[in-house]
């Protein structure tokens, strides 16, 4: 019924879940770039239609609100939060009374600027695992706070450049309400500025930024996304300290591999813990993973679950290197 072909497919039916691939219709679950292709038509929230349109260009599409229960393409399907980033949605679709589950990236823990992650019971899920082993736990996000709010104040003290690095869209906002909230003043990169007015545009406020410039910085904190550590605009930063935020900041001397003062696990993905909680709740007879460790796999079957990978030919194994995924992820 489900078959992977650079993106998730319905069999036999013109739907698609975030193929990578231009295609006549498919479901766009949000906005990053690892998730979007070229459509002529796609199904997706007002706030992911605005974020994909901002990167990509117009497109036709056929936008749906959470929990409003719709046919589209003949199919009934309804959108429900995913708690990943600004608009990202998961779809329940109901083929002839068989539900289908596909969550997109998601986490179940509260996030400070999108909605909550739901879970729903399903015959057939298909989930992520981007972190999908148990050394993947996350401390609770109120001890991430202290640490990166920590930072920041030490490093202005020390009359140095607090330097956030963080994904343009979702991880950037949600630093910029955890830290503008708190009346630190904060200097945004221009790509994360122009998201910022659209997620304003949604409703999510923010407080105590300006664009960036380089001549004044002082006393501000700079938030920028990942490739800019190697240009100019941080690097000649004379008095600066650099955090990164990711939740791969759980691994050993992830400040050496990622070239930082601190890293920080902030995540807008799942930990092993919520992955498993979501097979769980959702009690599926079938499970597909995508997106993560091919171990994860394995976890489920110990635990009872008929699981099997839906093959993309870019699973990690347990000891990847990092640096290909920053790559990855430096164009998000
Ligand atoms: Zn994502």
């Amino acid at each position: 019924m489900i078959e992977y072909k650079n993106g998730i497919h319905i069999k036999d039916l013109l739907f698609w879940l975030d193929a990578k691939k231009k295609t006549d219709f498919s479901f766009i679950s949000h906005a990053h770039i690892d998730h979007v292709a070229r459509h002529k038509e796609i199904l997706a929230t007002e706030e992911t239609k605005a974020l994909y349109e901002h990167r990509l260009g117009k497109v036709k599409a056929i936008t749906l609100g959470y929990h409003i229960p719709k046919k589209v393409k003949g199919i009934k399907v309804e959108l429900f939060p995913s708690g990943h980033i600004l608009g990202s949605a998961q779809i329940l679709l109901d083929l002839a009374g068989t539900r289908i589950v596909y969550t997109g990236d998601f986490k179940l823990r509260k996030s400070l600027t999108a909605k909550r992650g739901e879970i729903k019971k399903c015959d057939i899920l298909i989930m992520e695992s981007t972190f999908g082993l148990p050394r993947y736990v996350f401390p609770p996000a109120e001890e991430i706070y202290y640490r990166i709010i920590d930072f920041v104040e030490k490093a202005l003290n020390q009359r140095k450049v607090p330097v956030i690095l963080a994904y343009s869209l979702g991880k950037a906002q949600e630093s910029i309400k955890l830290l503008g909230d708190k009346g630190f003043r904060l200097s945004l990169h221009g790509t994360v500025y122009n998201l910022v007015k659209i997620y304003e545009e949604f409703g999510v406020k923010f407080k105590n930024y300006e664009k960036y410039h380089p001549e004044n910085l002082k006393g501000k904190v700079l938030i920028t996304p990942p490739w800019t550590r190697n240009h100019k605009m941080v690097q000649e930063l004379p008095h600066k300290r650099i955090a990164f935020l990711t939740g791969w900041g759980m691994d050993n001397g992830a400040k050496y591999s990622f070239r930082a003062d601190e890293v920080f696990p902030l995540s807008d993905h799942a930990d092993f813990k919520e992955l498993l909680e979501y097979a769980k709740e959702s009690n599926p007879e079938k499970i597909y993973v995508v997106h993560g460790f091919k171990e994860f796999v394995e976890h489920l079957k110990k635990l009872g679950f008929d699981a099997e990978e839906l093959n993309e030919g870019t699973r990690f194994d347990k000891n990847f290197n990092k640096e290909i995924l920053v790559n990855y992820d430096l164009f998000r």
